[in-house]
Parts: structure tokens; sequence; C-alpha cells
């Protein structure tokens, strides 16, 4: 674009030294027209190109990618993003001081704690999908995540396992998402042991209201990528836009062509764990146990919303090898390939079908309308 400016100054340039200096007005008016051209041709370009932004939340970097939208759309985008992600950072953190500490802090002395309608909305939300898969999908065991000393960004976590006396007494307690009472904007935890921890759903829910937001803005073609954890809208261009799905211990399994208004969500019990000498205890523990799940290496899961794709991803984990079917069944998905701690990969007929494997994959296909 800046190269069609120059030749065409230069031009005007050229056209000037040609004629006598009489003629200064007539020539002011052409390279005001020839500007205006110019002007309305870099905004065409602008158009068809690719903006891209990136921001530093949740612990990973979030790349935005915009296709074919005007640079001030794109530069309001980004501004808004940036505000939206920092708020989603002090609201939701779940150890950080802030708005979801001071819920927290409300839960556990008996009072009423005033959310916004974003932490209101995970947390019926979250009802919804800690009831539809059995449990083990559970924001509410914040005090389990933190006894085994998950809250923290330092990872590894290093040293043994909390004593299964403290994990027992945090299981009697029960904490679960239905403890809480919804009035407006006003939470309030019959059980006292309710610890909110979003951890598993907040960079969902996050990519949801990024694209919402910019589809608010017009912006019709757009990716919310967070360390492979997105949501898409519309094409990258004349293709769909095409994204890596994550293979446990690094690297990438495959990519997918992502469809309009589709999130891909891997959760994997290979970046975040606690270490002793005897071995890895990962990071996304059994609500039901107080235990890491262990079986299963990596799930990847693609649904409409970040929200769901993000949730059902760690709620499969924790259901394993064997009951991932039934729980992928009962939260109505049906693309979700799962890794095994040896490398075997799982997955649904419509998976297989959208998967491009890098190189050799040993895979076996779980049809979900057979009864596992
Ligand atoms: P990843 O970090 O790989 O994206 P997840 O999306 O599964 O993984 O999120 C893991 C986080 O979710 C944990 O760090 C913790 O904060 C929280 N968590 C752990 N176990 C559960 C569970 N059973 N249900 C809900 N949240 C969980
Ligand atoms: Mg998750």
């Amino acid at each position: 674009m800046v190269r069609i400016r120059i030749v065409l100054n230069y031009n005007v340039l050229a056209n000037r030294r040609a004629n006598d200096v009489g003629s200064e007005n007539h020539f002011l008016k052409k390279k005001l027209i020839i500007i205006v051209v110019c002007l309305v041709l870099l905004a065409a370009c602008h158009r068809n190109e690719e903006q891209n932004a990136e921001f530093f939340v949740f612990g990973t970097i979030v790349e935005v990618k915009l296709w074919g939208a005007s640079q001030e759309q794109g530069d309001r985008a980004f501004t808004e993003l940036q505000q939206m992600f920092q708020g989603m950072h002090r609201d939701w953190h779940a150890w950080e001081p802030g708005r979801l500490t001071e819920i927290n802090q409300a839960f556990a002395n008996g009072q009423t704690a005033k959310a916004d309608a974003d932490i209101v909305a995970m947390v019926r939300r979250s009802q919804e999908i800690e009831k539809l898969s059995g449990g083990r999908f559970n924001p509410a065991i914040g005090a389990l995540i933190r006894l085994w000393g998950f809250h923290t960004s330092d990872y590894p976590v290093i040293g043994p396992p909390p004593d299964q006396a403290s994990i027992d007494e945090l299981l009697t307690h029960r904490p679960s998402s239905q403890d809480i009472h919804i009035d407006g904007l006003q939470l309030r935890s019959e059980n006292p042991y309710v610890q909110l921890d979003f951890g598993g759903i907040a960079k969902g829910y996050a990519v949801d209201l990024a694209i919402g937001r910019m589809r608010e803005l017009g912006i019709t073609s757009a990716i919310v990528n967070a360390g492979g954890d997105l949501r898409a809208m519309g094409r990258h261009g004349d293709r769909p836009w095409k994204v890596a799905v994550r293979k446990p211990g690094g690297g990438v399994i495959g990519a997918v062509e992502v469809r309009d208004d589709e999130a891909l969500f891997t959760s994997g019990n290979y970046e975040r764990f606690r270490q002793d000498q005897r071995k890895r205890y990962p990071h996304i523990l059994d609500p039901r146990s107080g235990w890491p799940v262990e079986d299963v290496a990596s799930v990847t899961v693609i649904a409409g919303e970040g929200i769901v794709a993000d949730a059902a991803a760690t709620a499969l984990v924790v259901a394993g090898l064997n009951g991932w079917p039934a729980v992928a069944r009962a939260l109505d998905l049906n693309q979700v390939l799962v890794v095994d701690e040896f490398g075997m990969v799982y997955l649904t007929p419509e998976m297989e079908r959208r998967m491009q494997f890098s190189g050799d994959v040993e895979r076996v296909i779980v049809d979900l309308s057979l009864k596992h």
C-alpha cells in the first residue's frame, strides 16, 4: 500500500515539473484527488488483510486474528479485548485477591456476595455441566485444588501429595456448584466449603465473550486462540481457519479446519502437575475421589461454544478411558479425541473425518451411538 502511494506521488511531482508554476492550484487539486484515491485504496486493501494482536491472560498468550475487518474495527476490537481480558483476569482469578476471592470468602462466612453478570453466567453453566457430567466437572472444588498446591503459576509443584485425611475432610463436605443460590447478581452458598475455581472453564468463556464482542463490532471473521484452545468465526479469506491439535508432551497430533463458529479445546494432564520422587500428580482432579486422574493424557473437544468445549474437555479427562464415551453422550458431544497415557488415540467417527493427522497415528474409532 505504501508502494502505491509513493508511485502516485512521484507521478504528481513529475507532472508538476513538466508544467509551469501558474497551474499550482490545478496540481494541488489533482494531488488532493490522488491522495483521496490512495486513502480509499488503502482502506480497500486493509479490508482484505489479516490483523493480529497478542494478549497475555490466564497464564497464556491469547492470539487474536481478524480477517477482512477495517483498520478501525481492528483497532477498536483490540483495545476492547485488552480491557476485557484484564477485567477477566482480575475478576475470575481463583487465588489472586479480586472479585472471585471475595465471593469465596463470603461463601465461607455464610454471607451473600455480589457477583457480576459474567460470573453469574459461569455459575449457571457450571451447574448444568456439573449435573450432566455426573459431578466430574465441578468448579466448587477450589479448596481441594488449593490443598493439592495447584493455586500457583509455578509448575511443576514439588513435593508429596496431601495426606488422605485432609483430602477426606474436604470430600465429606461435598462442595458443589448446585449449593449456590443465584438471586440477580447476588450469590449465596448453603455450603461453606464451596470455593469457586473457574480454571476449567474460564478460557472457554473468555473466547466466547471475545468472539461475541467482535461480532457486535461488525467483524465477521476472527479466531481467538489461547495456546491451542480457541474459538473461530467466519473464514480465513477464501479458506476455513485451520488449527493445530495439541499433543500430550508437546508438539501437535494433527490439524483441523474449524468451521464457522466452533470452539476447540484440549485439556491435558501433561503440563501442570505436582511431582515427588515417585511420580507425577496432574492438576485435573476427580472431585469424587479427590485425586488426579491418570489414565488419560489429553482430551480434545469441538463444540459450538468455548465454555462447553472447555468444561467438557476437563470432565472427559476425569471420566477416564472407560468413562468418557458415556459422559460425552450425556453432554451431547460428538467430536471428541482422547489420548491415553501410552499415546494411543481414541476418537469419534465425526472427529476422525475432520482430523488431518501428522504422520502415522495409531487410533481406535469409538462410535458413541453404541453403548459403552
Ligand atoms: P488446561 O489447564 O489443560 O486447559 P483444564 O481446562 O482442564 O486444563 O483446566 C484445569 C483447571 O481446572 C485446574 O487447574 C483447576 O483449576 C480446575 N479443575 C481441576 N479439576 C477440575 C474438575 N474436576 N472440575 C472443574 N475444574 C477442575
Ligand atoms: Mg477445561
